[in-house]
């Protein structure tokens, strides 16, 4: 049985424990004080997430919860000892730290207090945690959030290799032209930080070239890829591992049958399994392998993502081998 486990693509936001959830935003008013715990959950569960900026809104809705210091700790705490619970021997957490300045938070203030609540938990629980901070583009009626992005890098630059470990480009991919972003991923480069961004997953497979053109570390999703073989050939020209999260692109007219997963994997890509968003997609890490091999995907081939994930973790090589060992000891008992 296949017990350790390793996501790289989870968004704190989305993955929420959702009676704590409910909880704080009922005692926060960020939801109306007679919202019955039923109709809180219709509304983060109500479709799944289709692209749509609508969409989007139920990232507000979570993100409204998270806008202290100690509603930061206590979530990305919480969400660690349930990683940790469900068999995760490394995490990557990502959340944007301009997504958290509503009550007065900077976004240096915002990231310490996640990467804190990842310390202790890394304290009392057996598993390792990095975290990420994503650059954010908007949908049509934000303003270009130049500045956030700005402050954002120079958050990250802070706390590079003291618990944060790379950085991402996150928000509703349709609305993003990449040659606007390429700019602050020049910066990132030039400091030495690792970095991965959400491209061909909302229906642009172009998108693709436009990251790579970037020379990210890492993609996340990815599954585009299969509108045009040359964005099959220039992923695996590249070697650049992709975040895959099955149950996240899981929509109305799809299901796991038909997803690209299969197809990705038959073509030699670096695919690893991830979950997104726990809350958003209905799922989490074991649920993501077990449905993946309800789709004819073998256990020797997760084993094998699994240690893709390892080699694309952006931890310290020091993690790493402490990782491996603890891979190797677990999925060859
Ligand atoms: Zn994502």
């Amino acid at each position: 049985m296949n017990t350790a486990k390793i996501d790289l693509h989870l968004h704190l936001d989305g993955s929420l424990n959702i009676a704590w959830a409910y909880d704080r935003a009922l005692k926060q008013g960020v939801i109306k004080s007679e919202t019955t715990f039923e109709e809180f959950y219709d509304i983060l569960f109500a479709k799944n997430i289709a692209h749509s900026p609508e969409s989007f809104k139920k990232f507000e809705l979570v993100c409204d919860i998270l806008q202290t210091r100690d509603d930061l700790f206590d979530a990305t705490y919480d969400l660690c000892r349930r990683l940790d619970d469900l068999g995760l021997i490394y995490a990557e957490i990502r959340f944007a730290s301009q997504q958290h300045l509503k009550k007065g938070l900077t976004q240096l203030d915002a990231l310490k207090a996640v990467i804190d609540g990842a310390k202790k938990a890394m304290e009392d629980f057996d598993i390792k945690v990095g975290i990420i901070n994503c650059l954010m583009h908007k949908g049509d009626a934000e303003p270009f959030n130049h500045a956030e992005n700005l402050e954002a890098i120079e958050a990250s630059k802070i706390m590079y290799k003291k618990g944060l470990v790379g950085l991402d480009l996150a928000g509703f991919e349709n609305n993003c032209d990449y040659k606007d972003y390429a700019p602050y991923f020049e910066i990132v480069k030039k400091e030495g930080i690792p970095f991965t961004l959400h491209a061909g997953e909302m229906g642009i497979g172009e998108h693709i070239l436009d990251a790579l053109s970037m020379r990210p570390n890492r993609i996340g999703h990815g599954i585009d890829c299969i509108q045009d073989q040359r964005y099959i050939d220039a992923l695996k020209q590249s070697e650049i591992p992709l975040e895959v999260c099955v149950s996240s692109n899981v929509k109305l007219t799809q299901n796991y049958a038909s997803h690209p997963i299969r197809r990705m994997i038959k073509e030699g890509l670096k695919v690893t399994v991830n979950t997104d968003n726990m809350i958003f997609a209905r799922t989490d890490l074991v649920n993501e392998h077990n449905q993946l091999k309800m789709i004819g995907i073998s256990e020797e081939t997760l084993i094998r993502s699994t240690y893709e994930s390892l080699d694309a973790a952006f931890c310290d090589e020091d993690t790493k081998g402490y990782l491996k060992e603890k891979l190797d000891k677990e999925l060859h008992a």
